[in-house]
């Protein structure tokens, strides 16, 4: 392979795998990045959801806390009397307290537990506020401020074990604070009262689900039936701190995202390296048609200089020979003339197809149509070459076609492609100096075949032959030099008349060029139908 065409080959391949790699890296790094903000938007989100649905719970029980507060300050009313209504109506509130600030005195109203005075339940309260005793106290320094806080109490109760402890403090202008608290009944009050509005709040997005902590219970769940991402968000309920809520989103999660993300920048990425590898293919071939054109255009030089130099030398040999007088019998002198005659018209020959070269590949070459005989300019053709050839040493053979072969074409440009065919059937025969020129119509087409008995062409240069400049140049047999011009033009001109061109042959076997131009029924055809 050409050095350069490597050198070329080889940085190519590196540029194309260097931005293959580069951009296959930046892209499989960029999806954890990518995950790490999508992660953060959705907790952000997921924060804000569970951010309402606890305050949700606080709004609730702080109207709790301000019926009460309203009940009990009220003096029309006996709390014995307007207390019971307000638990009928909350029925999440299991049991409420009241206790002056020392937790000696201590009221119970509750339609489930017996309140009466030796029910174990005030003991168990003035321990329990005894205990939260800490907590109590800040209350009420709040509620001396104005803020009306509510507390859990802690502290676990075997009997009162699946109710919630709130408390808050109660205060009347110049009276002592009293201590005030619920008996929540967690579970109800996340199903009765929560559940209504985290299925609002969800609207059928995600999955919330309320656990409680201590033996991992699903409390809620506003989508039973699907099973909740327990890792993706969880927040402890402010109210309630034996309780979390989880939150997920439904029939996705994060990882199932960044799957569906990852397999799409794969694809993207395999997609994309494909084109960039189909694209360094093209531009690699092409740089090769490059390379390989600039050493023909280099070699079609030398070549047509060698052609142009070797007439010129003859000419400018016999020219001198006459002009010095040395030449005296009129035999040798027409022998003279004829090989100057011969020369000036290889000259003009060259000429001429660099010429038509040129002014075909500016697209400038006009063609001037006319209905024509093809028998009849292969004849012409022949009857001005058939001396020369003979005189090369060649068996020369014409077969015209026995119908009249009428086609639309360019007079001139038709010979000059018969004649390039020729041409080469002299120049590429070795041993066997045999010709056949023949004509004719078959499917349609009417052709002139030009057939010699010399080096032939390899079937894998068949196509190469008609490339501008191309020339066979391996094998031993061919020393011939030449333009590489002639069978560009021939393609050229049957082209530009509708035409084909075949190339029938083999290397040693000979060749046979055949120009085949669309054409009309002859007329001897033509009577024979009628
Ligand atoms: P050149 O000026 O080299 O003859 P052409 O375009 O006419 O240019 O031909 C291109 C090449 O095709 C030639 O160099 C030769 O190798 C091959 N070729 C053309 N005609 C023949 C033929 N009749 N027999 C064998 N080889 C041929």
């Amino acid at each position: 392979m050409n050095p350069t065409l490597k050198k070329i080959g080889i940085s190519l391949l590196a540029v194309v795998l260097l931005a293959i790699l580069s951009y296959a890296i930046i892209k499989i790094n960029a999806p954890s990045a990518d995950e790490k903000a999508i992660e953060k938007t959705y907790a952000d989100q997921l924060d804000a959801i569970l951010f309402s649905v606890n305050q949700y719970s606080e709004d609730v029980v702080s109207k709790w806390v301000s019926q009460i507060d309203t009940l009990v300050g009220s003096p029309s009313k006996s709390k014995a009397t307007a207390i019971p209504p307000f638990l009928t109506e909350n029925t999440a509130i299991k049991l409420i307290f009241l206790s002056d600030s020392t937790f000696n005195q201590i009221q119970l109203y509750s339609q489930q537990f017996d309140t009466s005075g030796s029910s174990y339940l005030k003991p168990y309260i003035g321990q329990l506020l005894t205990t939260n005793k800490e907590k109590i106290d800040k209350l009420a320094s709040y509620r001396k401020a104005g803020y009306q806080k509510k507390q859990p109490l802690t502290e676990k109760n075997p009997l009162l074990d699946s109710l919630s402890a709130l408390s808050f403090i109660l205060q009347k202008e110049g009276r002592p604070y009293q201590v005030c608290g619920f008996f929540i009944n967690t579970d109800l009050f996340i199903q009765e009262v929560l559940g209504p509005r985290i299925q609002a709040i969800t609207q059928d997005k995600f999955i919330i689900t309320v656990i409680n902590k201590a033996d991992q219970r699903f409390v809620y769940s506003n989508e039973p039936g699907e099973v909740p991402d327990l890792n993706l968000q969880s927040n402890e309920l402010w109210l309630f701190p034996g309780y979390y809520l989880s939150i997920s989103i439904k029939g996705q999660t994060i990882e199932k995202l960044a799957k569906q993300r990852f397999n799409t920048y794969l694809y993207l990425i395999l997609g994309l390296n494909f084109l960039l590898i189909l694209g360094g293919f093209f531009v690699y071939r092409n740089i090769k048609k490059e390379v390989r054109l600039a050493k023909i255009k280099s070699d079609f030089v030398s070549n047509v200089s060698h052609e142009i130099k070797t007439p010129l030398a003859l000419i400018s040999m016999f020219v001198e020979t006459l002009q010095m007088g040395r030449v005296q019998s009129e035999d040798k002198k027409e022998e003279y003339y004829n090989i100057l005659s011969q020369e000036t018209d290889r000259l003009t020959n060259i000429v001429n197809k660099i010429l038509n070269f040129s002014q075909m590949e500016a697209g400038k070459r006009k063609y001037t149509f006319e209905s024509i005989d093809l028998n009849e300019i292969v004849c012409n053709v022949m009857q001005s070459y058939d001396f020369h050839l003979r005189n090369l040493g060649f068996t020369f053979l014409f077969e015209p076609g026995n119908e009249l072969l009428r086609i639309e074409a360019d007079r001139e440009a038709v010979s000059e492609a018969v004649i390039n065919l020729l041409d080469n059937a002299v120049k590429y025969s070795s041993e066997q100096k045999e010709i056949k020129v023949k004509t004719g119509m078959k499917e349609g087409y009417t052709y002139v075949e030009v057939s010699d008995k010399g080096i032939g062409i390899a079937p894998k240069e068949h196509q190469a032959v008609f490339d501008k400049f191309y020339r066979v140049t391996h094998g031993a047999v061919h020393n011939t030099k030449g333009s590489g011009l002639g069978l560009a033009l021939v393609k050229h001109i049957v082209e530009a008349h509708k035409g084909r061109i075949d190339l029938v042959s083999n290397k040693g076997t000979g060749s046979t060029f055949r120009l085949c131009f669309p054409g009309k029924y002859s007329v001897s055809k033509l009577l024979h139908l009628q």
